[in-house]
């Protein structure tokens, strides 16, 4: 009766520390909070008018005096203090209903996914700033492995998963097996990059400027992987290099098509390259399993069909890609054994 009063005031967070999306989610509760890692700051005195989805507006238009970055850009964290910030403001966003009541709550337990690329150095970053926002144990675990158990794939077992993760700055790509990374990789080429393929594209082939947010939205209207049954069009606005003057123009998903394509051969080919490295057992389990793909990227149309395609190994795209880590993390908070069997960094304060 007594820990079941415990569990239900406690708090277990889970959280996915991503290069374009912060989701965070309470154990037996679900997602609560889904912003893009984005932190606004006075650009002189350094001090923060704003976190999420609101500092996400401001980016590439705000004022002189502030400026709106993303900490996690390359999947490295370049900004300390504004992580911190970040992770903080979200932990509280949560947590902040117990504070208000009379009885003091028991501190949350935090499970962090990040990028497999963040350095020793930044990891104990990540833990100071959640453990200093008042959580009482931190663990961090590997995005490409918190996106397997988020998946569903049995990372204990002795056979060989292979999990891909295209999120925004980085593609994480990883053979896990026994409940670790048998080869990990990380790629920072991923969703930005593609965003950056549609800018340059533009500008090359038509003389035209647009917006990276305006690529982005290009590439989830139109974007593809593989030819589309009925390909689209749509209209793209921005501005004329020549005349300096607005400029609107009718684009074809064949010729972003076209754009993309050499940012998804550099993500294949990285593939390929583990694949190659992958012991022969663990690539008969893998060529029977399949690969499964999470992440914002995984929504790309026809990117399982050009995958299965170069790779000719099955492919699936994992449910909602864009919550796999943070399901995933929410698992390991609700079967703490798995926290014992698989690799992670941290614990107890
Ligand atoms: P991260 O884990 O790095 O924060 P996410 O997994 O949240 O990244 O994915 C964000 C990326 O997914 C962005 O580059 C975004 O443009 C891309 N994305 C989201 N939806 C789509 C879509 N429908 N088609 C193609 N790319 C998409
Ligand atoms: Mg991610």
């Amino acid at each position: 009766m007594f820990d079941k009063f415990w569990s239900l005031v406690s708090l277990d967070i889970g959280i996915d520390l991503g290069t374009v999306n912060t989701l965070v989610l309470i154990k037996d509760k679900g997602i609560v909070i889904r912003e893009p890692s984005v932190v606004a700051l006075h650009r002189k005195s350094k001090q923060i008018v704003a976190i999420g989805t609101e500092a996400k507006r401001m980016l590439g238009r705000t004022p002189f005096a502030i400026e709106a970055i993303r900490p996690l850009r390359g999947g490295v964290i370049s900004d300390f203090d504004c992580t911190e910030a970040m992770l903080k403001a979200f932990i509280h966003k949560v947590h902040q209903t117990g504070n208000r009541r009379s009885f003091k709550i028991p501190k949350p337990r935090v499970v962090v996914g990040i990028p497999s690329g963040v350095t020793e150095v930044e990891r104990r970053a990540v833990q100071d700033a959640v453990l200093s926002a008042g959580a009482r144990a931190c663990y961090l675990i590997e995005e490409p492995m918190a996106a397997a158990i988020g998946a569903g794939l049995p990372v204990e077992d002795p056979e060989g998963n292979l999990i891909v993760d295209i999120g925004g700055g980085t593609t994480e790509i990883a053979v896990i097996s026994m409940g670790g990374a048998v080869i990990i990789k990380s790629l920072r080429v991923a969703g930005d990059e593609m965003d950056q393929d549609i800018v340059n594209y533009m500008k090359m082939r038509y003389g035209m400027l647009i917006g990276e947010k305006t690529a982005e939205n290009v590439k989830i209207e139109i974007g593809s992987a593989y030819p589309l049954k009925i390909e689209k069009e749509t209209v793209v606005r921005g501005r004329d290099l020549a005349t300096g003057l607005p400029k609107s123009l009718k684009i074809s998903s064949t010729e972003i098509r076209e754009a993309l394509m050499g940012t998804i051969n550099q993500m294949i080919g990285a593939l390929n390259d583990v694949l190659e490295q992958t012991p022969p057992e663990l690539i008969s389990d893998i060529l029977e399993r399949g690969i499964v793909v999470a992440g914002g990227g995984a929504l790309l149309r026809g990117l399982d069909k050009k995958i299965a395609d170069e790779t000719k190994m099955p492919v699936y795209i994992a449910d909602d890609p864009l919550t796999t880590v943070v399901r995933g993390c929410g698992k390991v908070l609700e079967n703490l054994d798995l926290l014992s069997k698989i690799k992670v960094t941290g614990g107890l304060r």
